[in-house]
């Protein structure tokens, strides 16, 4: 602290991302990243524009990305907005979309950063208890909100919400937005987007850090309404016209036209992780269902803290969260079949 703070800046409590450590040769499974490169064809792309062209200002529209995304969803680009990472797009959300005197309502397990925009933009929040077996139940969120919003699937958890639900809740909701949080759809849910002609309150999120494994690029997207993609616009450029830089508008779009590889690694992923949920439940962990590219499992008569702690010494690293109602699973990231069987190999002595 300094006396040359802000009281507010005093007051915000922020964001703790994951662990990037610096050593080599570790099995990092706490972050969620792709364990396969980007598309070879995005790296071909922003190599290319690596030239004199730097220096000059991107498109402050970047309408070549927004074009890969229209196309790719069979979209109006109108309908489409690009952020520095799906964080900024959904600060940009909050900021724009969730100030309307009422409480914004999310699960009271979820993304750690919806609590952090809250403080920074003065919204308040009511968060929802997720049932017992720790899925949303769209009932329980029919009472007044100044918006909605959540991760599908839901993040720590992986589970999916059917897109049935969420429809429900849409309807439910016709005076406030539904924020889908679409970070790890790709890996077997079902977007939201086929929704956004009928809803006018629907926005979805998604990023280009999970199933595109971009997450070093930092470009994040949200599908809906005109009107709602104008709200985030005005944000957008009342703050950073340039959020996207040429290497990130170019990389993003390639990989957006790079459908066949996108869907190879997604598939991988897939595969293992229905490999890893084989190999935790043989060593007695009950593993919640999960659509993402990670798993959130806990043992019946192990501590989840000292397993943390003895995978770490083993050079594994995995996600534990202190919060109280989920102290005892870990979250851990799908990776490549060798780094899996290294984490199951772990588990094994501890
Ligand atoms: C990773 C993640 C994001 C942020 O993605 P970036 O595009 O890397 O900022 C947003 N929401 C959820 C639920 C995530 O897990």
């Amino acid at each position: 602290m300094s006396k040359f703070w802000s009281p507010f800046v005093k007051d915000l409590v922020p964001y703790v991302p994951g662990e990037q450590p610096k050593l080599a040769k570790l099995v990092k499974l706490n972050t969620n990243e792709n364990p396969y490169g980007p598309s070879p064809k995005a790296i071909a792309a922003m190599q290319a524009e690596l030239n004199d062209n730097l220096r000059l200002y991107p498109d402050p529209n970047s309408d070549r990305l927004k074009q890969a995304v229209a196309d790719y969803y069979g979209v109006q680009t109108a309908q489409v907005f690009v952020g520095n990472g799906s964080d900024e797009v959904l600060a940009h959300a909050f900021h724009g979309l969730f100030q309307h005197g009422q409480p914004l309502l999310f699960p009271d397990i979820s993304y750690s950063f919806y609590p952090v925009y809250c403080g920074l933009y003065g919204i308040d929040s009511v968060q929802v208890p997720l049932d017992e077996q720790f899925q949303i139940r769209v009932e329980d969120y029919a009472r007044p909100n100044g918006g909605i919003i959540f991760p599908n699937p839901n993040a720590p958890t992986g589970s999916p919400l059917a897109l049935e639900a969420i429809e429900r809740l849409l309807k439910a909701n016709p005076d406030t937005v539904v924020l889908v949080d679409e970070a790890y759809i790709d890996f077997g849910g079902e977007t939201a987007i086929s929704l956004v002609d009928k809803y006018p309150n629907l926005l979805v999120s998604q990023t280009l850090s999970k199933s595109r494994s971009l997450a070093g690029l930092r470009v994040g997207i949200a599908v809906g309404h005109p009107d709602l993609i104008e709200a985030l616009e005005r944000i957008k450029n009342s703050f950073n016209s340039y959020p996207l830089d040429r290497m990130a508008i170019a990389g993003a779009a390639a990989a957006f036209e790079d459908k066949a590889y996108f869907e190879q690694t997604c598939q991988r992923v897939i595969e293992s992780r229905e490999a890893v949920v084989a190999g935790l439940q043989k060593l007695g962990f009950e593993v919640l269902p999960s659509k993402a590219n990670f798993v959130f499992a806990r043992h019946p008569g192990k501590d989840a803290a000292t397993l943390a702690a003895g995978l770490r010494e083993q050079g594994v690293i995995v996600r534990h969260f202190k919060q109280q109602r989920i102290a005892q699973f870990l979250r851990i990231t799908i990776g490549t079949p060798e780094q899996n069987q290294a984490l199951l190999d772990a588990l094994q002595g501890l």
